[in-house]
């Protein structure tokens, strides 16, 4: 994942250097905590608990149903796709 780093000089020498990246949940927001900005202010994205458990059944089920989508789409001769559907 590319990330893109905006530094705002100003931000920074307001603080006296001391910067911090916050990390913070991509989905519900919630603050995950902080870690050393070495000159960087802003944010870092992750996932709490509650919500990696949700991405991942969310996940699983989607990319079960792709599958099964592609295996009869492409993958099966055509007669073997036709009866297990
Ligand atoms: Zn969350």
């Amino acid at each position: 994942m590319k990330t893109e780093i905006n530094i705002n000089p100003s931000a920074i020498s307001r603080t006296g250097g001391a910067t911090v990246i916050t990390r913070i949940c991509m989905y519900c927001k919630r603050v995950l905590g902080e870690k050393p900005g070495y000159g960087v202010q802003g944010f870092s994205h992750g996932v709490c608990p509650s919500c990696l458990a949700e991405a991942r059944a969310h996940l699983e089920a989607e990319f079960e149903t792709e599958a099964r989508a592609s295996l009869s789409l492409s993958l099966l001769p055509r007669n073997e796709g036709a009866a297990s559907a």
